[in-house]
């Protein structure tokens, strides 16, 4: 497409734009109707004129270049270095004087500098200044032209509801990014380090801004229609307000006086359809065009199948966000700027190449990277834009960019998201740790799926050292952007992560160290409007070169994330050199694939219990009475010998479903073979049938995880179909889940309720304890919930370690109140219950949950176990 072909550098002129001079072939978009160059810049005004641009501009308005309409030229810390080495602009004189005058006491807050086209200066008050938006987009002149006519400026009520403070007030409208010099040296809240002392003219500022900002109050219009109060947060979370709290936050810690703004447009259809289908931009396009009424229809359909809503600015914003993505990376690949930040909204990750969805119109991210492709992708050296890393921390799986980028070798997709077996948003399989691409593109797509909410720092950062960063350094990238979404930050509750501002900070400066620092953010999600200006500072203070403070004392790596980032690594091993193998992954994988014979550790682990557990307790192997049961049963479920038959019958029988116990090796780096003389298992089940014994009841063990699945193969994916729905890893927990359940069911039907019934006098019939560990607690409430129990269980001991407590279900009150009344949940310490208030939300349909001061799963239960058993006992000698 000629559109995008980079044409031989140097073609079009040699005079260069203001802020350009070293780049001729940067595309000048000054139009010649609307500026007036001063006499010292007849040379840059003729190469404007002389020849078309090599590269056409790919935007229809300004590109950086504040350039005033009238005869004016508007002066600001961005383009005085470059114009007074281009020769261009006021004086060196002109600009020594008003660096002094700036740097001086007496320079009024507010002013600055504005040069007229035959070069005299003359200082004016900032609120003269316009918003360069709206220098570059000036209203049409028929304001029935077009269906934003009318709102191409900020609605009232957004600017009702700002600050009445004197640092921002109007100048929200007036200029008031902090762009001009008179501003950065005036407000109180600048950075004082880097602010030139007086009378000195600093060589840092000469240089320039380094990085790059990307804003505009007009992508607040896309509200819920007919939303557009201050109540917009209660109607949903992703709210105007998102960007400008951000970009208020940014100017009030003075870093946007430090930052070059880099101008918004919107994005074209031609630039979209490199992502994206044409029905797709048509159908968002055409929503411009909706009455108020089909806006609320479609509202109501789309926020019930898609997560969306639209009013008739949605159309606009989404253009705006993606070109401000795109403009952000121009500006950096450009080499105008060292690295960026793009405050857009909405966000762009969830939209696929033929649907919006999520909260998202078009994939920002995306788009701008296939741009980047083509635009600098034939170029020669430092500027070649080929290979891409996409950076996904947003707490969801970017499932868009990632079917965007399924086949493509040239862009590495990584994401880190809370997945829970496809549970969470956006669902299904997609975000999976085993769906890694097709074709070219196998391995370059790399899912951290988190199993549950809670992950902070020490998840994110060991993600990050063990996986991220190897493959990142691997993979070489020309170019790296961040998918930011700050819906993992402390505070999120959509998120429910813990993610800290320093936590950012830190793998921002880890990312900054690719593609020579060649570096944008994109804003995605994020809904808790303190945490994400707290976030996007910390950010920003990193791409501005600041050293990342450290996260909090004490953060480590929780097991959940630890077991997540290991099954990654195991799968990432195969595509990567970097990413060290510290599994079994070394050929033997399986009998069929070595032709070795392996013995399955979980075929070992069933032999001592067979052996060992089975003769110190004196248990057997219950009989086998059908088809189904015959494999699961083959070591997985013990019993005391003479359950069916001693007489008079037990009178307490306890049932005790548990994962297999920890498997602990010692394995030294790099290597793959464990320690044997420093390898155990840490059995907690023991504890329970010792006591068990101890007060002389019937034990029924059940192991949920005899039929673990024992290779890993990833699902083979031919080429250009996209991830399917149920493969291996949600069908490996679904099939874990729905064994550990039936064979409770089958546990309850065939024994328990059978012993029951041989008991004709209901005061003899056995009293039943139930205890779930780990992840066999779902198994327990489902037989709760599936089976009449009431009747024969008195006390249900749950230890669930870090997984999701399974609580009753909605309406069933009876069951709901049976239950709090009988149960005990002990949870670790460190349960992501206890940050989030979830507690609340679900009642007393968790049973009555307490909190230990253990934080491993196995310490929770032997630390836990005096209260255990306690509440056992008091249960029990409750009358029936
Ligand atoms: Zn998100």
């Amino acid at each position: 497409m000629a559109y995008f072909a980079p044409s031989g550098r140097g073609e079009g002129g040699n005079g260069g734009g203001g802020d350009q001079p070293s780049d001729p072939s940067y595309p000048l978009p000054i139009s010649s109707s609307t500026t007036q160059l001063g006499p010292q810049q007849n040379g840059v005004a003729t190469a404007i004129q002389g020849g078309a641009p090599a590269i056409p501009p790919l935007n229809g308005s300004s590109s950086g270049l504040e350039l005033m309409g009238g005869a004016q030229r508007t002066m600001n810390s961005d383009n005085l270095s470059s114009t007074s080495e281009a020769q261009a602009g006021p004086s060196r004189s002109q600009l020594d004087l008003f660096m002094a005058m700036a740097a001086t006491s007496s320079a009024q807050p507010h002013q600055q500098l504005v040069v007229e086209s035959d070069g005299r200066a003359q200082i004016q008050p900032m609120d003269e200044v316009q918003d360069p938006w709206e220098i570059a987009n000036p209203p049409p002149l028929d304001p029935r032209s077009g269906p934003y006519a009318a709102s191409d400026h900020m609605p009232t009520q957004f600017l009702e509801r700002r600050s009445p403070s004197p640092s921002r007030g109007n100048l929200f409208f007036a200029n008031g990014d902090g762009m001009s010099l008179a501003l950065s040296v005036s407000s109180p809240s600048s950075r004082s380090s880097s602010v030139a002392p007086p009378g000195e003219y600093s060589p840092q500022s000469r240089r320039g801004v380094k990085t790059g900002l990307v804003y505009s109050h007009l992508m607040m219009l896309h509200t819920v229609p007919g939303v557009t109060s201050s109540d917009e947060g209660d109607f949903h979370p992703e709210q105007p307000d998102r960007i400008s709290r951000i970009f208020d936050y940014l100017k009030d810690h003075g870093c946007v006086a430090h930052m070059k703004r880099i101008q918004i447009r919107e994005v074209k259809r031609e630039e979209i359809l490199l992502v994206h289908d044409a029905g797709m931009w048509e159908g968002v396009e055409k929503t411009a065009f909706f009455t108020t009424e089909t806006l609320a229809l479609e509202t109501e359909t789309l926020e019930r199948t898609a997560s969306l809503y639209i009013n008739e600015h949605s159309a606009k914003c989404a253009r705006l966000s993606c070109g401000g993505v795109i403009e952000m990376c121009e500006a950096v690949a450009s080499g105008r700027v060292r690295n960026g930040f793009a405050v857009v909204r909405p966000p762009g990750h969830h939209a696929e190449p033929d649907r919006s969805m999520g909260f998202c119109l078009y994939n920002n991210v995306a788009v701008a990277t296939r741009y980047l492709q083509r635009r600098y992708g034939d170029y020669e050296g430092r500027e070649r834009v080929q290979k891409v890393l996409i950076l996904d921390w947003d707490v969801h799986h970017g499932n868009g960019t990632q079917q965007a980028f399924w086949d493509d070798e040239n862009v590495l997709y990584i994401s880190l998201h809370r997945y829970e077996n496809g549970e969470f948003f956006p669902g299904g399989i997609g975000g999976a740790d085993d769906q890694v691409g097709v074709g070219a593109g196998v391995g370059r797509n790399v899912n951290i799926p988190w199993p549950d909410s809670g992950m902070g720092d020490g998840d994110y950062l060991a993600a990050f050292q063990r996986v991220v960063m190897p493959i990142a350094h691997e993979f070489a990238p020309d170019f790296v952007i961040i998918s930011a979404g700050f819906d993992a930050a402390e505070g999120d509750h959509l998120g429910q992560c813990r993610v800290t501002p320093n936590g950012y900070a830190q793998m921002t400066h880890e990312l900054a160290a690719l593609a020579n620092g060649r570096l944008v953010v994109a804003l995605e999600g994020g809904y808790n409007l303190e945490s994400i200006e707290r976030s996007a500072l910390s950010v920003t203070n990193v791409l501005l070169g600041e050293a990342p403070p450290p996260v909090r004392e004490g953060t480590v790596c929780s097991v959940p994330a630890n077991q997540a980032i290991r099954q990654v690594e195991l799968i990432q091993a195969k595509h990567w050199k970097s990413v060290q193998p510290t599994s079994a992954q070394d050929g033997f994988g399986s009998e069929e694939d070595s032709g070795v014979p392996l013995v399955q550790l979980p075929e070992l682990i069933k032999a001592h219990r067979l052996q060992a557990i089975a003769r110190k307790y004196q248990l057997g192997t219950l009989p086998v009475l059908t088809q189904e049961g015959a494999g699961f049963f083959d070591g997985s479920v013990l019993t005391s010998m003479d359950l069916l038959d001693k007489d008079p019958a037990y009178e307490t029988v306890v049932v005790f479903a548990h994962d297999m116990g920890n498997l602990r090796a010692e394995i030294p780096l790099f290597e793959i073979y464990a320690d044997r003389e420093r390898a155990y298992m840490v059995d907690a089940s023991s504890k329970i049938i010792d006591w068990a014994m101890e007060r002389g009841h019937a034990i029924i063990d059940v192991n949920v995880d005899a039929q673990l699945p024992t290779t890993i193969k990833p699902p083979v994916l031919t080429g250009g179909t996209r991830p399917r729905i149920g493969t291996l890893a949600s069908e490996r927990a679904n099939g874990r889940r729905n064994q550990a359940r039936e064979a409770l069911l089958y546990v309850w039907d065939n024994f328990v309720d059978i012993l029951r019934h041989a008991t004709p006098d209901a005061d003899k019939q056995p009293r039943v304890v139930l205890i779930g560990h780990g992840t066999a607690c779902e198994a327990v409430l489902q037989l709760i919930e599936e089976r009449h129990v009431e009747a024969a269980v008195r006390a249900v001991v749950q230890v669930p370690a870090h997984s999701t407590i399974p609580a009753i279900a909605k309406g069933n009150p009876e069951k709901r109140k049976w239950y709090w009344n009988r149960s005990k949940v002990i949870l670790p310490y460190s349960h992501a219950l206890y940050s989030f208030g979830e507690q609340e939300r679900l009642g007393k349909r968790l049973g009555k949950t307490e909190r230990s001061k253990e934080v491993r799963a196995v310490k929770v239960l032997l630390e836990e176990f005096e209260a255990i058993s306690s509440f056992i006992d008091e249960q029990l000698s409750k009358k029936r």
